[in-house]
């Protein structure tokens, strides 16, 4: 009783109310972007579920479509092979590794897909985390801290751009792929800097250009830093035979100091890696908080993406055919008048359409024309260039292709000639 009194003296801490996620100025974001849509009539083109495998056609509510959708490159999600594989690693190790690597988690298939990684980039050694989004925030955040600096194009991918805030580093960018403000970045540094490090994409997500790696490792080698490429659409898409980016400039791997991937798309499984020196992946198996302190990759992903690899490898002929197949999609969308912005054809190729509403419209107009590509709108890219983003696949036809982009072309010309007299959709 004498405790209750004496807690009954004490000043009592102000009530504060539990904010309700209603109140929220992003919860009234999501609301009136749905409200807009909902005034206008346009369907959210977002979220549609497929009903099977997505690959160059897919099906969406019972409909068979023409897909751009789905970055399986090489189209290895359903090959036989990959499933086979998968299908014998959940026999013998069920789903999960049920544990981090470092404790319980550890299977012969990871050590399996970390030397085929490593091969194909021809390094010491490579790791694997479970996803590629986590790779970039883990290894960055381990390897950069206050006192360092990272440089990144300004078009590298969110998970870099949280890996580098992760890291507590001072972050610059320089314009995108343009080596000379690079440059002129690194020449004016005033402060000594621990570590720096460069971060650029071998084939750009959004746009579809290739980073130029011969005159970044110029630079590197005289102003002194880290190069980490993310090949998250290159591999399996760039040179001859798929390796990359190094592969299409006929550069000596060895020269980039961190190679970044995703096993989720050329190898059609889930995950991401990192390959580079031994003491590097032995810095990450020991140091990176997304490696040490979360489970191990499943080894039924890992055993599908080293399967996918070796068909990348023993079959190049998938690679030419994506060659193929993006330089006709570039052909035919330039000659239909589409505008492609930076694209090289390859993996990736937007159509810019102006603003967010539009490239909306755009979505679900060729939805009903059996063809689903999805829009990248604001703040993805820059209000303005908003843009419909095709992804292309050693799979699709070419009457695919010419479909498409004829269809395209003529959408969007019926578009721009109809006067919605409407501000544009922020979305
Ligand atoms: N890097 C780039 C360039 C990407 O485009 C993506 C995802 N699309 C990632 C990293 C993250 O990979 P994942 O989706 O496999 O997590």
């Amino acid at each position: 009783r004498n405790r209750a009194a004496r807690l009954s003296r004490l000043p009592q801490a102000p009530t504060r109310q539990v904010q309700s996620f209603e109140e929220l100025p992003e919860y009234q974001r999501v609301n009136v972007q749905r409200a807009a849509g909902e005034m206008i009539g346009v369907a959210n083109p977002f979220y549609r579920s497929h009903d099977r495998a997505a690959g160059a056609t897919t099906v969406v509510a019972g409909h068979e479509l023409i897909n751009f959708a789905s970055y399986d490159y090489l189209a290895t999600n359903t090959d036989p092979r990959t499933l086979e594989a998968a299908k014998a690693t959940v026999d013998r190790y069920g789903i999960s590794a049920s544990a981090s690597r470092l404790v319980a988690g550890e299977r012969p298939v990871h050590t399996e897909l970390e030397m085929e990684l490593a091969s194909v980039y021809g390094v010491d050694a490579a790791v694997t985390f479970v996803s590629g989004y986590l790779t970039n925030v883990a290894s960055i955040s381990c390897l950069m801290g206050p006192q360092d600096l990272v440089i990144h194009d300004e078009f590298i991918h969110n998970s870099a751009l949280a890996g580098i805030k992760q890291s507590g580093a001072t972050r610059r960018l320089f314009r995108h792929n343009d080596v000379e403000n690079l440059e002129s970045v690194l020449r004016t540094l005033s402060t000594e800097f621990r570590r720096i490090m460069v971060i650029v994409e071998g084939v750009y997500s959004m746009d579809g250009d290739i980073a130029n790696l011969p005159a970044l490792l110029e630079l590197r080698n005289r102003y002194g830093f880290w190069l980490m490429v993310d090949e998250a659409h290159a591999l399996g898409v760039l040179g001859a035979t798929g390796r990359g980016t190094f592969e299409h400039y006929g550069i000596d791997p060895k020269e980039v100091d961190i190679w970044m991937g995703t096993l989720s798309k050329t190898t059609s499984s889930c995950g991401g890696y990192i390959a580079g020196s031994q003491a590097l992946i032995d810095i990450l198996k020991a140091e990176a908080g997304g490696f040490v302190y979360s489970v191990g990759l499943a080894p039924v992903l890992a055993a599908a993406a080293r399967c996918s690899l070796q068909i990348l490898r023993s079959e190049p002929e998938r690679t030419e055919k994506l060659h193929r197949n993006g330089a006709l999609f570039l052909e035919c969308a330039r000659a239909a008048g589409l505008d492609t912005g930076l694209s090289l054809g390859f993996s990736v190729v937007p159509v810019i359409v102006g603003d967010s509403l539009r490239a909306v419209q755009l979505s679900n107009e060729l939805l009903e024309q059996g063809i689903n590509v999805l829009p990248i709108i604001h703040p993805a890219v820059p209000e303005g260039m908003a843009r419909l983003r095709f992804f292309i696949t050693c799979d699709h036809t070419e009457e695919q292709i010419r479909r498409s982009v004829a269809v395209t072309a003529e959408r969007l010309k019926d578009l721009q000639e109809r006067n919605f007299g409407l501000a544009s959709l922020d979305m």
